[in-house]
């Protein structure tokens, strides 16, 4: 337990610290995910400042403030991580690194890991240096995820997989995947393992889909004869759903609290007031409009409280296990919301597509971009599912 004593020291330590170590660059909101610093071999920086913010920030060890330092985590407290988040906030200073890594891997590898696969990959995640993706979905295995059948063939010192994944956000950019494949047909949820492998590895392909934003943030990936050394499994042979729904809870309080909290955005009143201009008393010029952010910002605000009550109660070892899929239904739909007020706010001009006076139809895209929010992780009615049945109790099948 730390003293509050103690904690406001540490509070005054890492604010004098932030102050000093934060670029100028880096406590302005980014620009949009083109603007974020993902890490990994491939990783081309924006600007010095960004390279240096994450340099100096993983240094420190907080790029993940709450691992352990052997991993090259902060070793801080749940207390004083709360504490640092709050003084990130304040400060305006940008998330250094944004990582499945650091969201989705590196929680299920400090739990389920062993020792040498935590010394070999959480230092790499914590630095920004290896860039992680997502094999869990296929083709067949969405919601019904396992159903999945990509095939691992066990032999003595290594597995040889084959099969199909999709919806692989960032498989092409990515360096290692973390991958559900199946080790024993005959039993489903007890027949599944969890692989790391990079993504160099003979016989691994990817190929981007396109999407109605113009973008690819996503691939199929194709796995033909690709040989995984046995070390590379976590945990038990044929246990892995498991480490996949314990890394899911962890995904979706993720999603759900980074959308909800809008966690890289501006706050959509000040954006809505450049938009749209403010009258005499300061108020947004236009009515229907300002009320629509009024309520947003109301249920946003409420959403915040709710995400740090759930913290507390978790750090306090009264977290429920569902509550990710509740935080990850709402945060989705705020996230969604926030997007249809920003397109309201800029008029017809939010549908410009192309141009430097939109760099490229920015909004547009990230309006299309939030649709997704409701699918990725666990759609919304999967979400409902889950707390009709794990937190109300209702009779379900
Ligand atoms: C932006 C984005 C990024 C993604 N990134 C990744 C990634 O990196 N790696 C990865 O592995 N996957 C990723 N996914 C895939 C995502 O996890 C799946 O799309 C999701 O789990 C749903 O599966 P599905 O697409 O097969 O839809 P389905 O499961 O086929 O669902 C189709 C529809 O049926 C509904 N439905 C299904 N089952 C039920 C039920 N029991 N009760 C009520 N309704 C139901 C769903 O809600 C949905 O509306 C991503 C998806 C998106 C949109």
């Amino acid at each position: 337990m730390t003293h509050s004593s103690d904690l406001d020291g540490f509070r005054r330590d890492a604010r004098a610290w932030l102050e000093a170590n934060c670029p100028p660059e880096m406590r302005q909101p980014a620009s949009g995910e083109a603007d974020t610093c993902w890490g990994g071999r491939r990783f081309v920086f924006r600007s010095a400042a960004q390279r240096l913010w994450l340099e100096r920030m993983a240094g420190r060890g907080w790029t993940v403030p709450t691992w352990p330092t052997a991993y090259r985590g902060g070793g801080l407290g749940k207390a004083e991580a709360a504490v640092l988040r709050e003084e990130l906030r304040t400060l305006g200073c940008r998330s250094p690194l944004d990582s499945f890594g650091i969201w989705m891997l590196g929680p299920a590898l400090l739990k389920y890991g062993s020792q040498e696969q935590k010394l070999e990959h959480l230092p790499r995640i914590a630095r920004g240096e290896i860039r992680w993706c997502q094999g869990y979905s296929e083709p067949n295995a969405g919601s019904d995820l396992a159903s999945l059948a990509t095939r691992a063939e066990v032999h003595a010192d290594h597995f040889i997989v084959n099969g199909q994944k999709i919806w692989t956000s960032y498989g092409d950019e990515a360096d290692w995947i973390f991958c559900l494949v199946r080790t024993d047909t005959a039993r489903k949820h007890a027949g599944i393992s969890f692989l790391l492998f990079d993504m160099t590895t003979p016989g691994v392909t990817t190929r981007p889909i396109l999407l109605i934003s113009g973008k690819s943030p996503f691939c199929e990936t194709f796995l033909d004869n690709v040989r995984v050394p046995r070390r590379n499994l976590v945990g038990e042979l044929n246990g892995g759903w498991t480490i996949a729904k314990y890394l899911l809870t962890h995904e979706r309080a993720t999603i759900g609290g980074d959308m909800g909290s809008g966690a890289a955005a501006a706050p959509l009143g000040e954006l809505a007031a450049r938009a749209v201009g403010c009258d005499a008393q300061g108020r947004l010029q236009e009515p229907v409009l300002r009320s629509r952010v009024a309520r947003f910002e109301i249920d946003e605000t409420a959403f915040a409280a709710w995400l740090e009550r759930t913290r507390d109660r978790a750090r306090q070892g009264e977290g429920h296990p569902a509550v990710s899929s509740a935080l990850k239904f709402y945060g989705a739909e705020l996230n969604k919301r926030r997007f249809e007020l920003m397109m309201a706010a800029h008029g017809a001009e939010s549908l410009e597509w192309q141009g430097a006076r939109s760099d490229d139809g920015a909004l547009a895209r990230s309006w299309l971009r939030s649709k997704g929010n409701s699918i990725e992780g666990g759609t919304s009615e999967v979400m409902l599912n889950v707390v009709a049945k794990r937190i109300l109790e209702l009779p379900g099948d």
